[in-house]
């Protein structure tokens, strides 16, 4: 690490571009760039932080999105001066909800249209449970200041179970009143306390899918 930290090119700005790729099929995600802070920040946390241009900060991808670039290997090229970070990437790498950055081909007479990666976007709507799941994994392992999943694992289980308890209670008032906003709001109430509760308990999502197939 502190051969690359001090052997790196940065540019004159203190950055360095990366290439990004998911680890398993090489699809290049992403290009951004890195300063030396962000690159210490990756390799030491094992999730792909970067440096903003256009916010002019430290990023953590997926800070907002839940979309973690994890770490699988990092990779210098000839004269130190681009990096290739191979990842698991959570959803999509792109803002727009593309799992690449790179979703349209510029055509021979210079127009511009969606390619075949159109294919990949996050267009399962029911990937949003995952990607809360994962933000409330996260937390966990790295809390945030103010966060009220953090006060909830702070204060442990049983305030966990009460949260449930009410929120259950919630979701049959809002029922027995049939207002359907209601409804929508305290069932997803429910699920996102149910969430903190799996991770607390260290249930995947993946174990509730198969518990449910199995029963079909
Ligand atoms: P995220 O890091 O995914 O939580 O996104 C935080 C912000 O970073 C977004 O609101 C975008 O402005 C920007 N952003 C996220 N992903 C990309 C990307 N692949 N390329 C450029 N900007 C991005
Ligand atoms: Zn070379
Ligand atoms: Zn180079
Ligand atoms: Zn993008």
């Amino acid at each position: 690490m502190d051969y690359l930290a001090t052997n790196l090119k940065f540019d004159s700005n203190g950055l360095i571009p990366v290439i990004t790729q998911d680890y398993k099929t090489n699809e290049v995600l992403m290009l951004a760039y890195m300063n030396k802070e962000a690159y210490e920040k990756t390799i030491e946390t094992k999730k792909v932080h970067y440096w903003s241009r256009s916010r002019s900060k430290l990023w953590l991808k997926g800070e907002t999105s839940g979309h973690y670039q994890y770490v699988k290997s990092i990779c210098v090229d000839c004269d130190n001066d681009t990096l290739l970070i191979k990842v698991e990437q959570v959803d999509a790498a792109c803002h727009t909800g593309h799992y690449t950055c790179f979703y349209r081909d510029v055509n021979a007479d210079g127009s511009v249209k969606e390619n075949a990666e159109e294919v990949k976007p996050v267009g399962d709507k029911s990937a949003i449970l995952q990607e809360v799941y994962n933000v409330i994994a996260d937390r966990r392992i790295n809390p945030k200041e103010g966060s009220y999943t953090n006060y909830l694992f702070d204060k442990g289980i049983d305030k966990i179970l009460k949260k449930v308890g009410e929120e259950c209670a919630e979701v049959i008032i809002a029922s027995k009143n049939k207002a359907a906003s209601e409804i929508r709001y305290e069932i997803a109430d429910l699920i996102y306390h149910l969430f903190v509760l799996m991770v607390e308990r260290d249930v995947k999502p993946e174990d509730i899918y198969d518990e449910l197939k199995g029963r079909r």
